[in-house]
């Protein structure tokens, strides 16, 4: 074969990975769990570390040649630890999913009663909803928002608890513009007797640059992906203090639910637990909740209806009914202007979850890229004219002039990690 890189022996990929660089560097990404991974963080994922087995820990593998692994492993829990403040981390599960199915495992029979947030409230699937192998295993309970408020009710959530009595309750979730009160939680958890597991995948990096509340000393476990606010390679984290819930946590991750840790991921989780590290990421992390809030005020200001009234993280949840446009039709009009987005389920959504009421927006991506508060009015304006021409009925002209008008603002703003 001639030469042996990713263009001479695969120019079908080469090409697309080229296209999609392209895409990711010409779009405002609004998708609120998306980010850009440093240059640093992807050289990590692509190297050799692939080529290993490591089934085990760290000084316990059941394979030899683990004398470099051990010591990536080993760099990335002790960054872990330090950088949340928690007495063990493990980072081997593949994703956030399989992290929170080890949290089951480690503490849960089959058929036990787990409480968390409704998936059209905001909860993640693996939090116990019907069509989640959490859900079809375990018997699920839920808790959602107050209608008036938007906002988790937590007396509702305290007595669906001393009702139910669950050995599991989750925190945290996918579409929630609000803090989580992890003392509260902690309360009623302690209150029932269950294991309080707060998943924090989506705000990890605001808790790690200090924008959003700790669990720590609250939650029993913790659960994070690495790909979302953190910054880091798809991946996740589960923590603790309790030596007991480590060691379940340990052993439920590995042999419970895996193989092999990937070992390429392990690196470059820890490349993005240093970068967490630096003064520049707290400063990262006020800036997304600053420019939220910015874009925020902006939509809010055009009439747009957001859940909650606001935000004080890095989402933002719009429900479009009073802009008389549904949240698909909507979503993928910005996407034609260059302003990416997902449609999304709102509270109480009296549409399908295919089809559903709402968009959901979120500003980690466009703060990696170095936007601030005035590029966050801009992009609320784009978002107010390309929605108001869809209600219309007659958007291709507003939208081929603001995916001009992105373009320019994204040459602006180069997006790290990409050439
Ligand atoms: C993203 C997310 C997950 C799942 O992560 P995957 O890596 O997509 O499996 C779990 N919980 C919450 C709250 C999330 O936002």
């Amino acid at each position: 074969m001639a030469g042996n890189s990713l263009n001479s022996v695969d120019p079908e990929i080469a090409g697309l990975i080229r296209a999609e660089e392209r895409r990711q560097a010409d779009t405002v990404k609004l998708i609120a769990s998306e980010n850009y991974v440093s240059k640093a963080v992807l050289e990590a994922t692509g190297t050799v570390l692939t080529n290993k087995y490591s089934e085990g820990y760290a000084g316990k593998r059941y394979y030899e040649g683990q004398q470099v692994i051990d010591q990536i492993e080993t760099v990335a829990v002790e960054r872990a630890k330090s950088l949340f403040g928690v007495n063990h981390a493990n980072v081997q599960p593949y994703s956030g999913s399989p992290a929170n199915l080890a949290i089951y495992l480690a503490f849960l029979n089959p058929g036990d009663t787990v409480l968390g947030m409704g998936l059209p409230f905001g909860g993640h699937l693996t939090h116990g909803w019907s069509v989640s192998a959490t859900g079809k295993w375990f018997n699920a309970v839920r808790y959602g928002v107050r209608k008036d408020t938007g906002r988790i009710d937590m007396d509702e959530v305290r007595s669906i608890a001393l009702e139910h009595r669950p050995k599991l309750i989750f925190c945290g979730g996918t579409a929630i513009p609000r803090t989580i009160d992890f003392p509260a939680f902690a309360e009623i958890a302690r209150e029932v007797g269950a294991v309080l597991a707060a998943d924090i995948a989506h705000i990890a990096g605001l808790v790690a640059g200090g924008a959003h509340p700790s669990p720590v000393g609250h939650a029993d476990v913790i659960s994070t992906t690495t790909h979302k606010t953190l910054r880091g390679p798809r991946g996740a984290m589960l923590m603790a203090t309790a030596d007991e819930h480590a060691t379940a946590l340990n052993k439920a991750v590995f042999p419970g639910l895996q193989g092999g840790p990937h070992n390429h991921t392990t690196a470059a989780i820890a490349v993005a637990l240093h970068e967490a590290a630096q003064p520049e990421f707290k400063a990262y992390a006020a800036q997304v909740v600053k420019n939220a809030k910015a874009l925020a005020e902006e939509l809010s200001s055009r009439g747009f209806d957001l859940v909650s009234g606001g935000t004080d993280n890095h989402l933002i949840l719009m429900d479009l009914t009073p802009k008389g446009v549904g949240g698909k039709p909507a979503a993928q009009a910005l996407d034609r202007a260059g302003l990416e987005t997902n449609y999304n389920t709102v509270p109480f959504d009296p549409r399908k979850p295919f089809d559903p009421s709402g968009i959901r927006i979120g500003t980690p991506s466009v703060t990696s890229r170095g936007m601030g508060e005035a590029e966050m009015r801009q992009i609320g304006a784009w978002i107010d004219e390309v929605v108001t021409a869809v209600a219309k009925g007659d958007a291709d002209d507003v939208i081929a002039r603001v995916h001009k008008e992105v373009s320019d603002l994204t040459a602006q703003f180069p997006a790290p990690g990409l050439s």
